[in-house]
């Protein structure tokens, strides 16, 4: 199977700006940020979205969730942000790795477009 482009850039096979990394997931930003602070945190399980979490996955959901303010503070986002998992087609996803967009450093609008 070919790897995602965020299996490449865990396995260093492509650059990234890495903010955060441990033994179960990765935070870089996002290369076309929608934001003045785009950060991405991704597994380094492959799964392909928050739809396809299994049981199994408990502690690992658990672990991602727990470091969404730990990568945020990393990132400079103090006064607030916004975490989006975009799952499938109409949900607009277009990696098929599992990952937590973290928006924020300007007011952001709801609702999304
Ligand atoms: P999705 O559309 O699946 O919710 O989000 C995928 C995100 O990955 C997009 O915001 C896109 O800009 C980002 N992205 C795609 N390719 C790369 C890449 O090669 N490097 C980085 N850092 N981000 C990427």
């Amino acid at each position: 199977m070919e790897k995602t482009i965020f299996q490449k850039i865990i396995d260093r096979e492509i650059p990234a700006d890495i903010i955060y990394e441990d033994d179960q997931c990765i935070a870089f930003k996002d290369i076309q940020a929608q934001a003045p602070v785009h950060v991405l945190l991704v597994p380094k399980k492959l799964i392909l979205n928050v739809d396809s979490f299994e049981d199994s996955d408990r502690d690992l959901a658990g672990h991602l969730l727990t470091k969404v303010s730990a990568v945020a503070n990393a990132a400079g986002l103090q006064q607030g942000y916004r975490v989006v998992a975009n799952c499938g087609s109409d949900g607009g996803q277009s990696v098929d790795h599992l990952h937590f967009h973290i928006l924020g450093g300007r007011k952001l609008t709801w609702p999304p477009g």
